[in-house]
């Protein structure tokens, strides 16, 4: 598909909006003027058009879908309060309607891009008050009923953990990026095991060593631990020596006294084990999470996850009999060979288990996944029953006693749908909300993290990116104890313009 932005800025947003509607296109983006739609050979165009005339920005959206042809105009007083957002905004409604229109399908975020909506409708609430961020994401983000209701509800009851974020506060995020094997769905930098085992005694060494780093700097910074999130990949695929070998870091370098939370992802019910159990319990791990993404074989099957239903049961008790009190579960709507029955029904058999939090997913179709490439979703067709989906999940978790604590959305997520964390009171996960609200810094170690520094006294933000791979992360790893320096720098950079003011 072609997108052509003719004298504006909103390339972003335009670009996002026909992802939403149209994830399996390529978009390509050109800048020019109006150009007739005959000069270009895709079937699908569309065009977005600024022109400053009489005080006013003069908005144009056209689009060519299936052979017709459609065409809108808007404008947007060059005097109007906060004149970028309400002119992007409009612009994109103009887009949005022609999208709407052409593909009979209207989406239940409306012209919502961004992944932390809660986050934006707790700085609307800021700005304007509860009730007009809510008719804010209502009439003019068009966001649905439904889905307004469950950010409301969820901004609510992630507030008592986000108070607890101090100024000096800090999360740490430890990355494992290898996987037994890969998952159709999967577009994340997780190796199989098979392609990488020789790999792993060197990275764990490396990133105990970095973790090292990580502790002194946060040490020198004067900061406060608050939680520890070791993910992936799938940790548990490290050996029970490997995994003491890490916790032993962790707990050995960081100031783990303040530490609210430590969770460990045990991802793949078919890596977890009693003697990983038990290294994870004796060195202070408190949360776990087992995923199983869904509770039916056939469907594990088509997604390549190789491990079957009864594996989730056993890692699940396994983890009860070596005393976990907290353990959370992963599911997806949407995934291929799923139905509604099928789907209800893992919900209804993971409520029976009764773990302690039930994070409800919505596949996301990402374009290096092997499923995207075997063109194995149907956009519209999987975005309808995605979202009923999630409406029995949302129904069924909240009559059981389960609240909303944390959602985001991905881009290409079937049916622009939303992930949201669901947990019995007082089973929120604190590096859940911390990470998805940007409250504090986190430090990131291992293949693929990101670290992200945050201004305690202000929004401002910067991310420093670890090498991707673990042979780049081996190879150049004295550049990884740089970034960390150039992390401290940062944050004194903050601290010392937060005095000057
Ligand atoms: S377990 Fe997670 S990270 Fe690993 S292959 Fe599957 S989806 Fe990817």
């Amino acid at each position: 598909m072609i997108l052509i932005i003719d004298g504006h800025d909103y390339h972003y947003e335009m670009e996002s909006l026909c992802d939403i509607f149209l994830p399996y296109e390529k978009v390509t983006v050109v800048y020019g003027n109006r150009t007739n739609f005959q000069e270009y050979t895709e079937e699908i165009l569309a065009y977005t058009g600024y022109v400053e005339q009489d005080g006013k920005a003069h908005l144009t959206a056209a689009l060519q879908f299936d052979g017709k042809q459609s065409e809108t105009q808007g404008d947007c007083l060059l005097d109007t309060p906060d004149f970028e957002r309400r002119c992007g905004l409009e612009m994109a409604l103009l887009l949005y309607r022609l999208l709407v229109s052409a593909c009979s399908y209207e989406p239940k975020w409306g012209v919502l891009i961004g992944v932390r909506p809660i986050k934006l409708l707790r700085r609307l609430r800021e700005e304007m008050g509860e009730q007009q961020a809510i008719d804010y994401f209502r009439k003019d983000l068009l966001v649905s009923e439904e889905k307004t209701a469950l950010s409301v509800r969820t901004m609510r009851h992630e507030q008592q953990i986000l108070s607890l974020s101090r100024p000096d506060s800090f999360s740490l995020y430890v990355s494992i990026p290898f996987c037994p094997t890969r998952c159709a769905y999967c577009s994340f930098v997780a190796q199989t095991l098979q392609q990488t085992a020789r790999l792993v005694p060197r990275y764990v060494e490396l990133l105990c060593e970095e973790l090292a780093c990580t502790a002194q700097v946060a040490k020198e910074l004067g900061l406060r631990l608050e939680s520890v999130y070791i993910g992936g990949g799938t940790p548990t695929t490290l050996s029970a020596e490997q995994m003491a070998q890490l916790l032993d870091t962790i707990t050995e370098t960081f100031d783990m006294s303040t530490c609210r939370e430590f969770t460990v992802e045990a991802g793949r019910p078919d890596t977890v084990t009693p003697e990983k159990l038990d290294v994870m319990k004796g060195r202070g791990v408190d949360r776990i999470s087992i995923n199983p993404q869904t509770l039916n074989d056939t469907v594990l099957k088509a997604i390549g996850r190789g491990h079957t239903t009864a594996q989730t049961f056993d890692a699940f008790a396994l983890a009860r009999q070596h005393g976990f009190t907290h353990i959370n579960m992963d599911v997806i709507a949407g995934l291929p060979a799923d139905t509604f029955p099928s789907f209800s029904s893992t919900i209804d058999r993971l409520l029976q288990l009764s773990p302690e939090s039930i994070t409800v997913h919505t596949l996301s179709l990402k374009r290096s996944s092997r499923l995207n490439q075997n063109g194995q979703i149907q956009v519209f067709h999987d975005a309808d029953l995605a979202g009923q989906m999630l409406g029995y999940s949302q129904q069924a978790l909240t009559d059981s006693g389960y609240l909303p604590y944390y959602l985001y959305r991905q881009s290409r997520m079937v049916g622009n749908l939303e992930n949201t964390g669901w947990s019995k009171p007082g089973y929120e996960s604190f590096y859940n909300v911390f990470i998805m609200d940007e409250t504090h810094t986190i430090f990131a170690c291992g293949a693929g993290a990101v670290s992200k520094i945050k201004d305690p006294y202000s929004n401002q933000l910067e991310r420093i990116f670890n090498f991707k791979y673990p042979h780049e992360y081996e190879s150049r790893f004295s550049e990884m104890l740089e970034r960390k320096e150039k992390a401290k720098h940062i944050f004194l950079r903050y601290l010392k313009n937060s005095q000057s003011l």
